[in-house]
């Protein structure tokens, strides 16, 4: 961790509420000891209120860029002065930077899961894809998908099913993609769908640490060989879903890894430098105790 900062180091941060859980600033803080740059990475608790005034504050304080997570990553669009268009079309930002005071809102979490999945790209091309979930993130997954990975299915799957519904509406409209198909989250009918599915990605909360017993279906014969099973939880970094899939011969993907990818690329645009994802990765390994 940082051990001394000058009257010229530049802050970079994090923007939400609640963020005690946050890896964000470990990620940030080693990196910058790694790279041997002056930058310091502060976390600020900031509730839903105080958004538009934490946000002048930024600028009076010129912290070069942020990170915001919930409560403001939909919310805080209308205060951007410029949005990336994945980040317009997601209808979300994760990523913020302050060019004198101009605000440019981006989403690396689209990062996160092209990189995550990249290596199974041809796997996945022309193939049935699931996704359980359809709130912020699943709406990230969806575009990234589309967008880049060609998909010929993607069911979504959400406990309410109206969601999935919506996603399927807009992203036909947008992306003028019309292979989306809902369903209410069910495990017994999961068994059919998940087992069509070269890829199925969990997009909820669940099985995140402190429920990491909890998992979207138990049911085994859900899971074959050689399919891939990504997990956006990311504590614990193999959650019960990863565990289970991968018992049965599947590629699990855990979600610290996209964690790891959107920070990297959220820290390249406020330095212009690379992460060492394979040190940082390994590091954040080892503080988590994984
Ligand atoms: P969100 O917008 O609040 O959406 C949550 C989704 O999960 C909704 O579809 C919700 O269903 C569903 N859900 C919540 N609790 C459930 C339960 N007990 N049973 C079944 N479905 C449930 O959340 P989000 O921002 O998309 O985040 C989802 C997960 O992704 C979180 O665990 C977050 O930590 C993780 N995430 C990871 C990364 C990463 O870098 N690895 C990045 C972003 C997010 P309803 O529509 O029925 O409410």
């Amino acid at each position: 961790m940082k051990d001394s900062f000058h009257l010229n180091t530049k802050i970079i941060g994090l923007l939400g509420h609640p963020i005690k859980q946050s890896y964000s600033p470990f990620i940030h803080n080693v990196t910058v000891e790694l790279k041997k740059l002056d930058y310091i990475y502060l976390p600020f608790d900031v509730p839903a209120a105080n958004l538009k005034n934490a946000l002048k504050g930024m600028i009076a304080l010129d912290i070069k860029g942020f990170n915001i997570t919930i409560p403001h990553k939909e919310n805080i669009l209308q205060f951007m002065n410029d949005v990336s268009e994945e980040a317009s079309i997601i209808g979300s930002v994760n990523t913020v930077v302050n060019d004198d005071g101009k605000l440019t809102g981006y989403n690396t979490d689209i990062n996160g899961i092209l990189e995550s999945l990249n290596p199974y790209k041809d796997d996945i091309f022309g193939k049935e894809v699931s996704i359980v979930g359809a709130g912020g993130s699943a709406r990230a997954v969806i575009y990234t998908l589309i967008r880049y990975f060609k998909p010929a299915v993607i069911h979504i799957i959400n406990r309410t099913e109206q969601r999935a519904e919506a996603l399927k509406k807009y992203f036909s409209d947008k992306m003028k993609y019309d292979g989306i198909k809902t369903k209410e989250l069910f495990p017994p009918d999961l068994v059919g769908i998940f087992s069509n599915s070269k890829l199925i990605i969990n997009a909820t909360p669940v099985g995140m640490y402190p429920d990491q017993d909890d998992i979207v279906t138990s049911l085994e014969n859900s899971f074959v060989k050689d399919q891939i099973v990504f997990d956006l939880v990311y504590n614990p970094p193999q959650t019960k879903l990863l565990k289970l899939a991968a018992s049965h011969g599947a590629i699990p993907i855990s979600g610290l890894k996209m964690l790891v990818h959107q920070a990297a690329k959220s820290f390249e645009l406020w330095t212009n430098e690379e992460m060492p994802f394979d040190q940082i990765y390994k590091s954040l390994q080892l503080f988590i105790g994984d």
